[in-house]
């Protein structure tokens, strides 16, 4: 009984003096406003198949390298390399303006050269086959797929000043005026992904369009479907003024210039760094992050910040608990943009990690400090999950809110890959800082965005968490919950199914 109460005695001083250790290093000699600067600004964006993805996996092995931390660049498969340029996007006539905007992700260059062209919106027609007889009025046009968004103020600004009846009016004309334009795409019996090709194959210029992000300033940067003509999103702004110039007859004419480069195909790789255990090296306590991006903005928060948790979580550990009882890992994953596909490979590369994970905490819902936590459907998740964060100090605890034993994720980021492999994956999910309108995947996902305060308060999270996984006496059960029943088809819940990566993207 003496010997009990002493040794667990022991066991707490000792968490309460790493738990201090673990705050004083993460408030007193914070990397992670340097790290953000080489990740986010020196290299940038991180997409798929680029050479800036490249150079940060490089850049993350030689990091963990200067902090005397094993790591490696793991190669799972192959993309279309391409690295993107300069794109110039001006009006030219009736008058000149400068245009905001930039290229898609793969989109073909112009060959060095300056393509200047009329304009033409998708019309309103019966039906494909009038589509089809209107098409070839496409021939060495832009063309504008775009709906004119009625305003560009978003919804809480209306809110705050606008009268209710005038903003109950602009809403229900905003909802008729988007199911219009979705019906009028629909009539050209093409969809957003088949009409730009069908657009480039008629003879245009190029394909101009405009994804607002429901927010000041803000617009989603995804890739493009043309493989020989520009595609381009132009903010809500001048989307509106050459929309309406158009409407009006004016005849704008718009000069574009891409000079994004292929690269052929290059190989896809997750970084993997590593504090071997002592005691139990062949059981896993992991963080986890996807490195890639998309390529609109710097990806700070998408995720950036979840990289920059995790790499400073490690660096933490390895100076305050550089002898873990079970080995450490962190997995920054390729491509979970275009569906998990780093951690999914993982997951099918490396059965006996998954097979003796302890715990992996991922991370990828922006900069905001963690508020929300589930039990991902496991059954006994509540004990240990409870167990580790009663360690964590109040300030950081008591505003994370725990379900349990909560649903499994089937996807939104790589903890449901572990999830699917019945390995107990969790995901440390953040407060939104309007993440969805104006940082994720859009051109303003930068630097300036980030908290840094949550962003450590989330170091300080994921190390501790970490270390008590570490020293637990006992292996995580991953016994799973009966999961309720489908409401609407009366089915039993089922768990969500392992899906193989794509291990080559991008080419056709
Ligand atoms: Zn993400």
């Amino acid at each position: 009984m003496l010997l009990i109460t002493s040794r667990s005695t022991f066991a707490q001083t000792k968490d309460s003096l790493i738990v201090a250790a673990i705050m004083k290093e993460a408030n007193e000699n914070s990397q992670l406003e340097k790290l953000g600067h080489e990740l986010l600004d020196v290299i940038g964006p991180r997409l798929v198949g680029s050479p800036q993805m490249q150079q940060a996996h490089d850049w993350a092995v030689a990091k963990y390298k200067s902090w005397d931390i094993t790591a490696r660049n793991e190669k799972w498969g192959e993309w279309r390399g391409w690295e993107r340029g300069v794109s110039h996007i001006d009006m030219v006539s009736p008058r000149v303006k400068s245009l905001e905007g930039m290229q898609l992700a793969w989109c073909p260059s112009t060959a060095g050269k300056t393509i200047t062209a009329e304009t033409i919106i998708i019309p309103d027609l019966k039906d494909s086959i009038a589509f089809q007889q209107w098409l070839p009025n496409v021939k060495g046009k832009f063309v504008m797929i775009s709906m004119n968004q009625p305003t560009g103020r978003p919804d809480y600004n209306w809110e705050e000043f606008g009268t209710k009846e005038s903003f109950e009016k602009m809403k229900k004309e905003r909802t008729a005026q988007t199911d219009a334009w979705r019906n009028r795409i629909s009539k050209t019996g093409l969809t957003g992904r088949t009409l730009p090709p069908a657009l480039e194959k008629a003879g245009a210029a190029g394909v101009i369009m405009s994804n607002w992000s429901n927010g000041f300033g803000v617009n989603k940067i995804f890739g493009a479907y043309t493989t020989k003509i520009p595609t381009v999103d132009i903010s809500l702004e001048d989307y509106g003024l050459v929309y309406r110039l158009t409407e009006s007859d004016h005849k704008p004419k718009l000069s574009v210039r891409t000079d994004s480069k292929e690269m052929g195909v290059v190989p896809t790789f997750n970084t993997i760094a590593e504090i071997k255990g002592t005691e139990k090296p062949d059981e896993y306590v992991m963080l986890s992050a996807h490195f890639d991006s998309w390529d609109g903005a710097s990806g700070a928060t998408d995720n950036g910040t979840g990289t920059l948790v995790m790499m400073e979580a490690m660096r933490i550990l390895k100076k305050i608990y550089p002898n873990p009882k079970r080995t450490i890992l962190v997995g920054h994953w390729g491509s979970e943009e275009q569906g998990l596909n780093g951690s999914r490979a993982f997951v099918e590369d490396h059965p006996e990690i998954v097979k003796n994970l302890q715990v992996l905490f991922n991370q990828d819902n922006g900069t905001g400090r963690v508020t929300n936590l589930s039990g991902q459907g496991y059954l006994h998740a509540y004990d240990y999950l409870t167990r580790w964060l009663s360690k964590v100090p109040a300030s950081i605890r008591t505003p994370i809110e725990t379900r349990f034993p909560g649903s499994p994720g089937g996807g939104g980021s790589d903890f449901a890959s572990f999830v699917a492999a019945g390995a107990p994956g969790f995901s440390l999910s953040s407060i939104s800082w309007l993440y969805g309108s104006y940082t994720w995947h859009t051109n303003r996902d930068t630097y300036d965005k980030i908290v840094f305060d949550d962003v450590r308060n989330n170091a300080i999270l994921a190390a501790i968490l970490i270390y008590m996984a570490s020293e637990d006496p006992a292996r995580t059960s991953t016994e799973k919950s009966v999961l309720p029943a489908n409401p609407r088809t009366g089915e039993p819940g089922r768990w969500p199914a392992k899906t193989a990566p794509t291990r080559k993207g991008g080419l056709n």
